[in-house]
C-alpha cells in the first residue's frame, strides 16, 4: 500500500486497522500500558493525533471500547494506550499477550488547548487514571518548553500504589515540570501530601491566573472542585478545560450514545472547556 492510500484509509472512521501488542508495561492494580505497532508500516507512518485524542479499540468477538492515547504525539510508529479493566473489551485485552493483534479505529474527538495556552503557565490537575490523556499534553508542552510559561502537574492517587508512570516524574522534572502528588489515604513510609487534589490547586502559588491554563481529567466530581478552585484563584473560566468519558459506540456523532446535552462526547469533546458543559456535568451517562 502507498503512503497516500494509507492517509486515504484512515480517513475512513469506519475502518479498523490492525495492530500489534509488541510490549506491555504493568503499571498498578489492574492498569497496563500496551505499545501498539500497526500490522501495515505505512498505515503507522501515516497515522498521527493530537494530545487528548482517543481511538476506538477492536477486539474481535467481543466489541469496542475508547481509550485515550498516552503517548507522545511526536512518537511516530508507535502508541500507547494505558488501560484499566473495567469490563468486556478492556478485560479481554487483559488476557492478551505480546504479539496479539486487534482493531484500531481513530483517532477521534478533540485535543487539549496546546496552542490556545502559548506564553502562559499551564496546571495540568488529574486523579488516578486520569493522568493518561494528559501525559500525551505533557510530552508536547515538554518537548515545546520554551513557548509556555511554568508548567505544573498536581496528581492525586487514592494511596501511594495508585499512580501512573512514576518512573517518569524525575525526566519531567528535569525537562521543567513541577510535579506535586498526593493520595487520600497514606500508607506506610509516604511522607508527601495527604488529601484530595483540587486542594492541592487551592494552595499552589500562581504567578498569573488571568493567564494560566487548567487542563484536568478525573472523576466528574473531582473536575468540578477543581474548576471551583481555579475559578476562585481567578484563573479565567474560558482557560478551564475538562476531558469527559461517557459510554460510546460510533465515535463519529451518529449514534447519539455519549450525547451529553447538546454535546455529542465522541466529536465535540471529549476535551471541552468547562464554561461550555459546566451546567450538565452531574447528568449522569448511560
Ligand atoms: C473518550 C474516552 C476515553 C477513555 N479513555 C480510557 C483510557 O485511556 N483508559 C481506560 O482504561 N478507559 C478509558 N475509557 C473508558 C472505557 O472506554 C470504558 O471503561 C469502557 O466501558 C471499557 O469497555 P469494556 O468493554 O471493557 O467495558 P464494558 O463491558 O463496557 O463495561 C463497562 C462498565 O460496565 C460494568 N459491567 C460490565 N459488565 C457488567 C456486568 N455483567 N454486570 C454489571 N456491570 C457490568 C463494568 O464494571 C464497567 O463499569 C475512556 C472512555 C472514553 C469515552
Amino acid at each position: 500500500m502507498t503512503q497516500l492510500e494509507a492517509c486515504t484509509r484512515l480517513l475512513d472512521p469506519w475502518l479498523a486497522h490492525t495492530v500489534r501488542i509488541v510490549d506491555i508495561t504493568d503499571e498498578i492494580a489492574d492498569v497496563a500500558t500496551y505499545h501498539l505497532e500497526f500490522v501495515d508500516p505505512d498505515i503507522g507512518k501515516s497515522f498521527s493525533f493530537r494530545a487528548g485524542q482517543f481511538n476506538m479499540l477492536y477486539l474481535p468477538g467481543v466489541g469496542e471500547a475508547a481509550i485515550s492515547i498516552s503517548s507522545d504525539p511526536a512518537q511516530r510508529g508507535t502508541l500507547d494506550h494505558t488501560v484499566r479493566i473495567a469490563g468486556n473489551v478492556t478485560g479481554e485485552l487483559a488476557r492478551a499477550g505480546d504479539g496479539a493483534t486487534f482493531g484500531l479505529r481513530g483517532p477521534f474527538g478533540s485535543a487539549w488547548p496546546i496552542e490556545e495556552a502559548l506564553g502562559g503557565d499551564v496546571v495540568i490537575v488529574t486523579g488516578g487514571i486520569g493522568l493518561a490523556p494528559l501525559r500525551p499534553a505533557i510530552y508536547e508542552l515538554l518537548n515545546r518548553k520554551d513557548e509556555f510559561g511554568e508548567l505544573s502537574l498536581l496528581y492525586g492517587a487514592r494511596n501511594p500504589f495508585g499512580m501512573l508512570y512514576t518512573s517518569e516524574y524525575d525526566d519531567w522534572g528535569r525537562r521543567g515540570l513541577s510535579v506535586t502528588t498526593t493520595v487520600d489515604r497514606a500508607s506506610p513510609g509516604w511522607d508527601g501530601n495527604v488529601g484530595v487534589v483540587p486542594q492541592l490547586l487551592d494552595r499552589m502559588p500562581l504567578s498569573d491566573p488571568a493567564n494560566t491554563t487548567v487542563m484536568c481529567c478525573g472523576p466528574e466530581v473531582m473536575m468540578w472542585y477543581t474548576a471551583r478552585s481555579a475559578l476562585g484563584r481567578g484563573i479565567p473560566p474560558e482557560r478551564i478545560w475538562i476531558s469527559l468519558e461517557r459510554n460510546m459506540n460510533c465515535a463519529i456523532g451518529l449514534c447519539g450514545h455519549c450525547q451529553f446535552g447538546p454535546t455529542f462526547v465522541c466529536k465535540d469533546g471529549p476535551v471541552l472547556r468547562y464554561d461550555r458543559v459546566a451546567s450538565l456535568l452531574r447528568v449522569e451517562g448511560f
